[in-house]
């Protein structure tokens, strides 16, 4: 259920000139085209629109995580999409829609969300991201590659969904941008982060920062609760656009919306802490109270001395599981898992848990929600003493 509040400033510390302060626009709003047209044209005209001038390249980066139906609410929906490149259009600029998909391929997503229908006949080019180049984003990571077309863009319009999400707790704006890592490159670096949800958290706003989007505007119209952000996450309807010249500001707007501490969020956390987050953040328009989201359960990973890290995380972190009965062997899970940590193993496929990072990948890819996450019994017991 969701109620119509009056304008709320958060994280407000000081009420001077002094302060960094930035400004989010939340929307109640649903997929009828004859109202979200206008609605998104208004935003983007007071977010980005001057920035856009005639022949200017924009990037849209929508979140095609894998080819899903738009009720299903895995990717951003095809007609806040189909708006913002109208908008671009209108304003003479050059719209290019592009993402790297976790699975599935660019042209499975784009007919399966029914993006390729929704702006078919318009003068947008659809172009999967496939060329890196190098940037240096600063330590620990130093020079990493990103998609190039994103990199050098006159704008980047970063339009993700607004979901659950195994690993980090949330998926929205910041993360939406991971998608600019082209291909295998993704688990690579889940694999070069390892069990750090806090480095990965980090390498996250890192790559925000380098690309630093004009505006980003998040589908919260049919959000995704549960065990997100795959197939095994639930649609949850929000009605709700909500965006900011400042991702930051705005994922962290939408966690209090949505009842959560902000800073449970690894990115947020990892955000402030490098002092990406303002002190004030305005929230202006409609701003609902979201009754009883579902967050996923996250259990900490491991902590303590070093040398306890691999019994923790055999024995008491979260780990994925199979239900064999949904298994359809495809082979999306082995594929893009980062450490090869699952096998084929006759009618069923077999997970090493010596091997795996608990980085979730796996279940964010299965295209049949035949994966979850389970807790071993040691961990729920060590949970409930640490609580
Ligand atoms: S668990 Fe999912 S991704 Fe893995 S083989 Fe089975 S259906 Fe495919
Ligand atoms: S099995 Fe799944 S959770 Fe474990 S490392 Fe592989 S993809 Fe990540």
């Amino acid at each position: 259920m969701t109620r119509a509040l009056g304008p709320l400033i958060i994280n407000a510390l000081h009420y001077d000139d002094t302060v960094k302060k930035s400004r989010v626009i939340v929307r109640r709003a649903s997929y009828d085209y004859g109202t979200l047209k206008p609605l998104i044209f208004g935003i983007a005209d007071s977010l980005c629109g001057p920035m856009i001038r005639k022949g200017s390249r924009v990037v849209i980066k929508p979140n095609l995580l894998a080819p899903s139906r738009p009720d299903r609410a895995m990717v951003t929906h095809p007609l806040v999409v189909k708006a913002v490149a109208e908008y671009v259009l209108e304003k003479g600029g050059r719209p290019q829609i592009s993402d790297s998909p976790a699975m599935g391929g660019f042209g499975k997503v784009l007919n399966e969300s029914g993006l390729g229908e929704a702006l078919k006949g318009m003068e947008v080019e659809f172009k999967e991201f496939r060329e890196s180049s190098g940037f240096d984003i600063g330590e620990p990571f130093k020079k990493i590659d990103i998609a190039k077309d994103a990199l050098e863009a006159d704008l980047l319009i970063n339009v993700p969904k607004l979901k659950t999400h195994a690993q980090m707790r949330m998926t929205l704006g910041v993360k939406n941008l991971f998608g600019c890592i082209v291909g295998l490159r993704k688990p690579e670096w889940h694999l070069r982060t390892g069990v750090s949800r806090e480095l990965f958290a980090t390498l996250l706003v890192k790559i925000h920062h380098a690309l630093r989007p004009s505006a980003t505007i998040l589908d919260g119209i049919l959000a995704m609760e549960g065990q997100g952000p795959g197939r095994s996450g639930t649609p949850r309807e929000l009605g709700i656009i909500v965006a900011s010249d400042d991702t930051y500001a705005l994922d962290v707007a939408v966690c209090r919306m949505l009842g959560l501490d902000p800073y449970s969020v690894f990115t947020n956390k990892a955000a402030r802490e490098m002092g990406h987050v303002a002190d004030e953040i305005e929230v202006i328009g409609e701003v609902p109270i979201i009754d009883n989201f579902r967050f996923p359960d996250i259990a900490p990973l491991v902590f303590g001395p070093e040398k306890l890290h691999g019994f923790m995380r055999r024995h008491l972190v979260q780990r994925p599981l199979s239900e064999e009965s949904a298994c359809r062997l495809c082979g999306e899970c082995w594929k893009y898992c980062p450490t090869k940590a699952i096998s084929r193993e006759g009618h069923r496929i077999r997970i090493d848990y010596n091997k795996c990072i608990r980085c979730y990948c796996c279940i964010e890819v299965c295209p049949h929600a035949a994966l979850r996450t389970q807790e071993p019994l040691l961990g729920k017991a060590f949970r409930r003493l640490r609580k």
